[in-house]
């Protein structure tokens, strides 16, 4: 569980996330979408490239020129075209399709300049075609910003070096060239970061969205309508892994009276230390943590039984017990205890969507019986 509202700040280089975790994170989420686009325009750009050897042809006419060159536009053919069977038929991580990526355009990009020193006529073409293959490397491609950025200036200067050494090229061509060439390169990395930029802005505002929707508000804790939507479903991720769960409830004891003593903010300062606490001792990606009410939390812990389950519970009553909130004018510390009901279940392969509502429900009065029993302790059972 994240307490923190995630900030999601971007790069202002790139307009990527700033933090990795959430680039992988958003990159994740795009990945099918990102696999389609990079096939598409590498079949795309592999009919052109292939098609263009026509204009082999009626440079350098029937020959080993052109057939060296018709030679090197089937390997960028069959590496782009393997890539692009990849992304459409089988589901890659964002690594390696980010090599993929890179290996086509880098396989294109040599193969260019082969083109290239065959052909030293006609630098002012190759010029315009390197231009737009820049756009479609910055842009079309699906790639990281920066291994763009490092194969786009790779093959800019590869032209350039080619250009002052085998074309007989005015010094106002060769000027006028590499003014093209950073041109397209700018504008290229200016609209990449762009786009970047608004891609992630949609998926932030998504994020928060839905963040906003399924925590509460002070703890950062999930809320009862995460609960009910997607923990207590049949196919939630607690319940599908068909063994042992245990469920604990928890109540922060004479609340009221904190509340009544301290006011309102100070009571808000302890929910949120207890939320904290209990965060600290659940595991990431495993256990779920809900506000289940007002000073009232719900932990969720699968492949436990009741024996980890009455651990968990005893561990956070002493440790919660032990603690002490300071009171916002710092005049005193706050220390109160709370009560623990723990219900756990083996999972069968059916009615494990109405389990977890039993597991509660027991909790629950597991917990008042806690309280009757003088609070500051847990109560448990084991739901046959
Ligand atoms: P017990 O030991 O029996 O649990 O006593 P209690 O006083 O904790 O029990 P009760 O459930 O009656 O009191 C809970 C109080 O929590 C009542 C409500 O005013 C207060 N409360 C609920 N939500 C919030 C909140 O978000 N912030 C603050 N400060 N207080 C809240
Ligand atoms: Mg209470
Ligand atoms: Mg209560």
């Amino acid at each position: 569980m994240n307490l923190a509202d995630a900030p999601m700040e971007f790069d202002s280089l790139t307009g990527e996330f700033a933090m990795p975790a959430d680039e992988a994170a958003f990159l994740r989420h795009r990945q099918p979408q990102t696999q389609r686009l990079l096939g598409f325009t590498l079949v795309f750009c592999t009919l052109f490239y292939v098609a263009f050897s026509v204009t082999d042809l009626a440079a350098l006419g029937y020959g080993p020129a052109f057939l060296s060159l018709l030679g090197a536009r089937m390997v960028v053919a069959v590496t782009a075209g393997t890539c692009a069977w990849l992304a459409y038929r089988s589901r890659l991580s964002v690594r390696a399709m980010r090599i993929a990526a890179s290996v086509v355009e880098a396989v294109a990009l040599g193969c260019f300049m082969f083109i290239a020193m065959l052909r030293p006529a006609e630098f002012h073409w190759h010029a315009m075609s390197l231009a737009i293959m820049l756009i479609v490397v910055y842009l079309y491609i699906p790639n990281g910003f920066v291994n763009a950025l490092l194969l786009a200036f790779a093959a800019t200067v590869g032209l350039l070096a080619l250009a002052l050494r085998l074309a007989h090229m005015t010094p106002a061509d060769i000027v006028t060239m590499s003014m093209l060439l950073t041109l397209a390169n700018a504008f290229g990395a200016l609209a990449a970061r762009r786009f970047n930029r608004a891609s992630r802005e949609e998926y932030r505002a998504q994020a928060r969205l839905q963040h906003a929707a399924e925590r509460d508000h002070l703890t950062g804790c999930y809320n009862r309508r995460y609960l009910v939507d997607h923990l207590m479903r049949p196919q939630a991720a607690p319940l599908r892994r068909k063994r042992s769960l245990t469920v604990v409830l928890c109540d922060i004891d004479n609340f009221k009276r904190i509340n009544d003593t301290y006011g309102h903010a100070d009571g808000d300062e302890v929910i949120r230390s207890f939320a904290k606490l209990l965060d600290s001792m659940t595991r990431k990606g495993t256990d779920s943590v809900v506000r289940y009410g007002g000073e009232e939390f719900l932990a969720i812990l699968p492949d436990t039984g009741l024996e980890g389950g009455i651990r968990f519970a005893e561990r956070l009553r002493t440790r919660f017990a032990a603690s002490a909130c300071p009171s916002a004018d710092g005049s005193s510390q706050i220390c109160t205890t709370a009560s623990f009901g723990v219900a756990s279940a083996d999972l069968g392969d059916d009615g494990t969507g109405r389990t977890l509502d039993d597991l509660i429900s027991a909790a629950d009065k597991l917990m008042y019986e806690a309280k009757r029993g003088g609070r500051d302790c847990v109560r448990s059972m084991q739901l046959a």
